[in-house]
């Protein structure tokens, strides 16, 4: 029988790396939801539409067209018909999407599409909201944590040479957006009731995966 997997958790917890190895074991389908937030960031500053008029963001995301394909396990994403997958992690994006994702109208329709795609089960998705707003009946529910610190670290070592920043600013970089995430109005990021607690920071990914599969398979 498939069921529904919600990881929710701050910045650089791990979720994409543990949610996509967890979706490969299972043979399910992997949605990282913060790569459609960031796709919409990405298309909007290009069009110079900032965070500042939600009116006219609302206005673009009707006509942008947003596809998740699956890619050698992991995830690739479209806007309409164009492959943004490398231009969506750039500190320009991070500065922005916690921005945009404050967004009501944004939301409503990016939540209406992440129910689409986990309707027929089967699905590993992760972002900030799944437990709490998204898939409130999923079956299997994980809040992953991490000391700021160590999270900042695993961001460090997964950048290129080229995407490199300081782990200063890496650390500063993340507690803004945790700040942002877990103090908005809409869906905020937070541990739904029925959510496992899962504090990754002295744990591996072996680990980490290991303990989700467990726990979908009993
Ligand atoms: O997961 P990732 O770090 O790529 O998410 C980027 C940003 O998108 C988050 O900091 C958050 O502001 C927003 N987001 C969200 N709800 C989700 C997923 C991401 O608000 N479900």
């Amino acid at each position: 029988n498939r069921i529904n997997i919600a990881i929710d958790g701050p910045a650089g917890a791990g979720k994409s790396t543990v949610a996509r190895l967890v979706a490969n074991q299972l043979s399910y389908i992997y949605v990282d939801t913060g790569a459609m937030y960031r796709a919409v960031t990405w298309f909007l500053t290009k069009h110079g539409v900032g965070p500042e008029v939600p009116d006219q963001v609302l206005e673009h995301v009707q006509h942008m067209l947003i596809e998740l394909t699956p890619d050698h396990g992991g995830q690739r994403v479209w806007v309409n018909g164009e492959d943004v997958t490398s231009y969506i992690r750039t500190p320009q994006v991070n500065g922005l999407v916690s921005r945009y994702a404050q967004i009501e109208g944004l939301r409503t329709h990016l939540v209406q599409l992440q129910r689409q795609m986990a309707l027929r089960k089967g699905v590993v998705m992760d972002g900030r909201d799944i437990g709490t707003t998204v898939l409130p009946d999923a079956e299997v529910k994980i809040f992953m944590t991490a000391t700021v610190k160590e999270r900042a670290l695993r961001r460090f070592n997964e950048m290129n040479d080229a995407e490199r920043t300081s782990l200063e600013q890496l650390e500063k970089d993340i507690s803004m957006r945790d700040t942002l995430d877990e103090q908005r109005e809409i869906s905020p990021l937070r541990r739904a009731e029925d959510a496992i607690l899962l504090d990754t920071t002295e744990m591996n990914i072996h680990q980490v995966v290991e303990k989700i599969v467990s726990l979908c398979r009993s």
